[in-house]
């Protein structure tokens, strides 16, 4: 299961890179190749569930090569659905598959009532254009292509340089071409030595020479190969774009896998100018439509309406961020006239996507700012001045800073809306508690949230430690306590005895009542839900929120999730720290993994050994965890103390074995994920993780994060018996820098965005253009630019700026 995920999700990565276009793999399409990795995972598997969330996954996929690029997006959305429910064995209620072609037939009966003089341009039905009846409008209709706006805003997927055409007497090995000629042979068959796949090769000649080209499919049948071959009728002229090969055999030109359009029986001289001789764009195909006919049709309109747009953003704002016309930029993109002023195009159609999502966030911050109060903590002094004269440590320059942000929002009467990023280690949590002593300073209640219970233990024996001394109560709130215990606790808040609450969901229960809560803090927020968060913090009136995270989240992401927070870094670990020491161990190198274990505890030092969640169940994965402790014990390390932790293990059990570690009375931690979080042991000095290739680098950095917290030479050893290339690319950067937001970056960019938040927390707006990836600088301007103009004019009721209001 691990593995049909981690392919599935490899393949998307892939997928996305080439823009959606179902990209040709080794030996299937991508979308082949999902059925195909489906197919066999649903032949091993029994539960009546997963057989039918894999069922979906072929359904859905089936017509993904027919999808445009908004519908293949969507698929690809619902299968990361599909894959989250097939992971966590939820049923399928309902359908994932989002519907996104409104219906045609009630459009058009809406449209007919009106007089079409009355018409924006944008609300016209596709069929105004020359050439569309009816049948036509509902191919469209089915791509979600109902109105002139929506053809505009089909897009190509990519475009082809036509306009320089190589003859093929003067191409060169390597070199990159567009050949035009006609085609002289088409062949489709098995090879006799691999039954498994299928070769289709045509031949193409103009009049200076020959060229070859192959595609390789999956075993497919005569009746196969037959439909295979009939793209290529002989005769027809054909345009090819690719690398120039040597062919092995015929010792003539190849070009594998080209890009290729059949432009039909046609005269060189007379072929349509749209389709040759330029740039031309390529579309993502609609059921039932060619691709010429599309783009004849797209240039149509383009050339009928694109004079009516009107260009939203206000002229200053163009100038000052050097942004083409809308109109210009519509054109241009789908027909540019050179590379140069397409890139100019996409630059502007990106920039309004990002804007408006910026604008969004920009006009809230503002309206929360101008119309929701939040409490004015005046007071910062007493508490705080006793706490940090107690700490034996000082505080870094970026725990001061961050805490002067904090200082601030919270004196001022606008709520506090702000996201502390920190890399592991960082000292976050001392940072919170500052914030919450200014609550309790102020007469209020403060809690903190976290996402699991060993984390909030942690928090909780801390905050004791720390506040007792002040003379203040903690309190502490889990889902595993004695009812007796709870109820207690449960007075104390609503009494207002207790000053500081820790806690996990548990505090977002409806029973739970505060007297004043004045402050909630949010740690590793991304573990919890947007309407949790609201939640805990409805607890209270007027309640302030800080929201911290581990998981540092690269600045395009951060933007565009959270582009109305603001966002403070700790960009500085504590003094004394040395950066952990990582290496990649393949296959025998274990032994020596087991000799530094045997060392280091040997020096009085602990040691993580952790494995990834297997197969389907975290009960196979604590099993072999179980396993793995055992065999550690008995063979390799008889003489020093194991412990085991796993998810299957009841919490008390959980804290028991954690204290024990804690105290030194276990040498080794053998443990699944669920010490990822937070856990903060500084004697620990070695991190083990087992197939390492199965965790994400972010992941990856949080477990590495759990050693190296003390001011020994701490250790990760990254497990990897077969990485795979792209692994070992991916855990080569682990060994290289110890920078969290660099990891992320990396991360980022070879899982893409999707992938990397995971679907659940994802939250990201649907982008037709815009690659989070690929457009930081674009996203950056767009958030500039949606600040100044609400600045400016936080209605948006400037004349100028009315068109920006839709
Ligand atoms: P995280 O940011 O990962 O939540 P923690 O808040 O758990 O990090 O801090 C990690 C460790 O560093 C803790 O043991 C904490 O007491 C210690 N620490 C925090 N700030 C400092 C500092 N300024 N100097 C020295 N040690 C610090
Ligand atoms: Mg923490």
């Amino acid at each position: 299961m691990q593995d049909f995920i981690e392919k599935i999700y490899k393949a998307v990565a892939y997928e996305r890179k080439q823009g959606f276009c179902d990209a040709q793999g080794n030996k299937f399409n991508f979308s082949e190749f999902i059925k195909n990795e489906t197919k066999i995972l649903l032949e091993k598997i029994d539960n009546p569930n997963k057989k039918t969330l894999l069922k979906e996954i072929e359904k859905t996929f089936d017509s993904y090569p027919e999808a445009s690029i908004f519908e293949r997006k969507n698929k690809i959305k619902s299968l990361y659905d599909y894959i989250e429910h097939l992971e966590k064995n939820q049923p399928l209620n309902k359908p994932i598959i989002k519907d996104t072609t409104k219906s045609y037939d009630s459009t058009l009966k809406q449209t007919n009532k009106i007089d079409d003089k009355n018409l924006t341009w944008e609300e016209r039905p596709v069929q105004f254009i020359k050439g569309i009846g009816p049948k036509l409008a509902e191919n469209l209709a089915s791509a979600g292509i109902i109105n002139i706006k929506d053809l505009f805003r089909h897009y190509p997927r990519k475009h082809l340089d036509y306009a320089n055409r190589t003859q093929i007497k003067n191409c060169k090995i390597g070199q990159l071409v567009t050949i035009w000629g006609s085609i002289k042979d088409v062949n489709c068959f098995t090879p006799p030595n691999n039954k498994n796949i299928t070769i289709l090769s045509i031949t193409v000649s103009d009049s200076t020479g020959k060229v070859k080209s192959s595609w390789f499919y999956g075993g497919a049948n005569k009746y196969m190969q037959e439909q295979y071959k009939r793209r290529f009728p002989i005769g027809a002229q054909v345009l090819l774009s690719g690398e120039i090969k040597l062919d092995k055999y015929t010792k003539s030109f190849a070009i594998d896998k080209p890009e290729v359009e059949v432009l039909g029986n046609v005269d060189i001289d007379e072929v349509d100018s749209i389709h040759t001789n330029r740039i031309v764009p390529v579309y993502p195909l609609v059921e039932g439509l060619n691709l010429k006919w599309l783009r004849k049709t797209i240039k149509i309109a383009l050339d009928t309406y694109s004079n009516e747009i009107e260009d939203h953003l206000p002229k200053w704002l163009k100038e000052q961020f050097n942004l083409f016309d809308l109109a210009t930029s519509i054109r241009e993109f789908h027909f540019p006239t050179d590379m140069d002023i397409l890139e100019k195009a996409r630059h502007r159609l990106v920039f309004d996507e990002l804007f408006y999502m910026q604008l969004g966030f920009a006009y809230r911050r503002k309206q929360e700012q101008l119309h929701v109060d939040g409490i004015v903590f005046e007071n910062t002094g007493t508490y705080v001045n006793q706490f940090l004269a107690n700490l034996p440590f000082k505080l870094t320059k970026a725990q001061e800073n961050v805490f002067k942000e904090i200082t601030k929002d919270l004196g001022s009467p606008k709520p506090m809306s702000r996201l502390v990023q920190g890399d592991v280690g960082s000292g976050k949590t001392i940072v919170a508690l500052l914030a919450l002593l200014i609550a309790v300073q102020n007469g209020y209640q403060g809690a903190i949230m976290a996402p699991t219970e060993i984390l909030a233990e942690q928090h909780f024996r801390k905050f004791k430690e720390w506040l007792e001394p002040l003379g203040l109560k903690v309190d502490f709130l889990v889902g595993s306590q004695t009812k007796k215990n709870r109820r207690e606790v449960l007075d104390n808040l609503l009494s207002g005895a207790t000053h500081v609450t820790v806690g996990t969901h548990a505090l977002i229960q409806e029973e739970v009542n505060f007297k004043n809560l004045g402050l909630v803090v949010v740690d590793e927020q991304h573990r919890f839900g947007v309407v949790q968060r609201a939640t805990l913090r409805g607890k209270g009136k007027n309640t302030e929120i800080l929201t911290m995270t581990a998981t540092p989240i690269p600045r395009t992401l951060a933007l565009s999730l959270h582009g109305d927070l603001d966002i403070s870094v700790i960009d500085e670990l504590p003094p004394g720290r040395t950066p952990v020491k990582t290496v990649l161990i393949k296959g025998k190198g274990r032994e020596k993994g087991w000799e530094l274990i045997r060392d280091e505890v040997k020096k009085g030092r602990q040691a993580y050994v952790v494995f990834p969640l297997i197969e389907e169940s975290e009960k196979l994965t604590a099993k072999a965890a179980t396993v793995e402790a055992e065999k550690l014990q008995q063979k390799i390390f008889p003489e020093l103390k194991i412990g085991l932790l796993h998810g299957q293990m009841k919490n008390s059990q959980k804290d028991e074995i954690m204290q024990q570690f804690v105290k030194h009375q276990i040498d080794i931690l053998v443990s699944t994920t669920v010490i990822e979080v937070g856990v903060d042991v500084p004697n620990a000095t070695v991190m083990v993780i087992e197939n390492a290739e199965r965790f994400g680098l972010s992941q990856l950095h949080q477990l590495r994060g759990r050693v190296g917290r003390g001011s020994d030479k701490s250790f990760c050893l990254l497990v990897s018996d077969k990485p795979g290339e792209i692994s070992e690319k991916r855990l080569e950067i682990m060994t290289k820098t110890n920078d969290g937001f660099i990891i992320a970056e990396q991360d980022l960019k070879i899982r893409g965005p999707g992938e990397f938040l995971g679907t659940r927390q994802s939250g990201l707006p649907d982008f037709l253009l815009a690659d989070l990836v690929r457009d930081t600088a674009i996203l950056e301007e767009a958030r500039n630019a949606a600040r100044l103009v609400i600045e400016k004019d936080n209605e948006l009721n400037f004349k100028e700026h009315k068109l920006m209001k839709s």
